[in-house]
């Protein structure tokens, strides 16, 4: 009985032995080199994995980067320049600057504007909630205010303000890393150019419904008046289905549409209210020039007519 015992762990010895050698040599025959390189940047990238850069993870974006041999398509938001400056080091490339993005909450549907229509009691999550139902207030297009973004934001750049019943970005914490972007049911959230001395401007509504409705499902929605597109200079501003929306790449910074917007939803970020008024100022001047000068060629096309009218009736 004891030989047999020991004869079947001595067979099962030999066995489990021979087959760690062969999946030894299999595995060192067959090994699949990495470039080195791809150790060397994931060292430099942030290890946040949050893929903001579109991979699944830092290690992912270093193998896009060995693979792609440039920089143009593959960006770190959260490393940002100074890390990519990194990767195109090991690289041997150029590195590609970009402007730093961070994420603006487009809408300003607060409590106090946005009054309660009827009353969820499902599970505390917006991506549920959106599923169920367009959201607890008249405007379908609002937050609902259940912070799925701010669960999802690794960085701990945002909150939800209590008063407000809004996400609130925190500047200096954001990394433009896209999670919040891409967990709203909604779309509220978007990444914004962050702007020279971080100032920025930007519509915060996403309701399409004609003005008085729109109006009347919130009071601070974008009715699509159409009042900063004429006051734009720049062609910067557009409205689409009742709803402005201001081009980044467009806006000069210029601050002449700010106070065109009866409910002020053009949001503006580290400009000083001064600014704004010297820009309001100039632009009434301008309207004001544009109007005088209309009126002037209005009344010398009458008296060029009248002339005419007296010249004929004189032959
Ligand atoms: S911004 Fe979107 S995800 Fe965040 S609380 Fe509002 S609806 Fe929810
Ligand atoms: S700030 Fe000036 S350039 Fe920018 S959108 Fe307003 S009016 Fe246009």
């Amino acid at each position: 009985m004891n030989e047999v015992i020991l004869y079947t762990v001595l067979s099962l010895t030999g066995l489990g032995v021979l087959a760690a050698a062969i999946i030894y040599w299999v595995s060192k025959k067959f090994a699949v080199q990495e470039d080195e390189r791809i150790d060397k940047l994931e060292e430099v990238l942030p290890a946040t994995n949050c893929g903001g850069c579109g991979q699944p993870g830092c290690r992912a974006f270093a193998k896009a980067v060995v693979e792609a041999g440039t920089l143009e398509e593959l960006h770190c938001p959260v490393g940002g320049n100074a890390v990519m400056k990194q990767v195109a080091a090991i690289l041997g490339i150029n590195a590609v600057e970009r402007d730093p993005y961070i994420a603006v909450v487009r809408c300003s549907g607060s409590f106090e504007y946005r009054k309660k229509t009827n009353i969820y009691d499902g599970a505390s999550s917006c991506k549920i909630a959106a599923t169920l139902y367009s959201g607890d207030t008249g405007c379908a297009y609002g937050c609902l205010g259940m912070g799925d973004c701010v669960d999802v934001c690794d960085f701990e750049a945002m909150y939800m303000d209590e008063k407000t019943g809004l996400p609130v970005i925190i500047e200096d914490k954001c990394t433009a890393c896209n999670a919040c972007v891409k967990e709203c049911p909604k779309d509220i959230l978007e990444l914004w150019p962050k702007g020279k001395k971080n100032k920025r401007i930007y519509v915060a509504c996403l309701n399409e419904e004609k003005g008085s409705t729109a109006r009347k499902e919130c009071a601070v929605a974008c009715s699509g008046c159409a009042k900063c597109f004429e006051a734009c200079r720049y062609d910067a501003i557009t409205v689409t289905n009742n709803l402005a929306a201001i081009d980044p790449e467009k806006c000069t910074l210029c601050l002449e549409c700010v106070e065109t917007c009866d409910v002020r939803n053009i949001i503006t970020a580290n400009i000083p209210d001064e600014k704004i008024k010297h820009a309001t100022e100039h632009r009434i001047r301008l309207e004001e020039r544009a109007r005088k000068k209309k009126e002037e060629e209005k009344l010398a096309a009458q008296a060029a007519q009248q002339q005419n009218g007296d010249a004929t009736a004189q032959a």
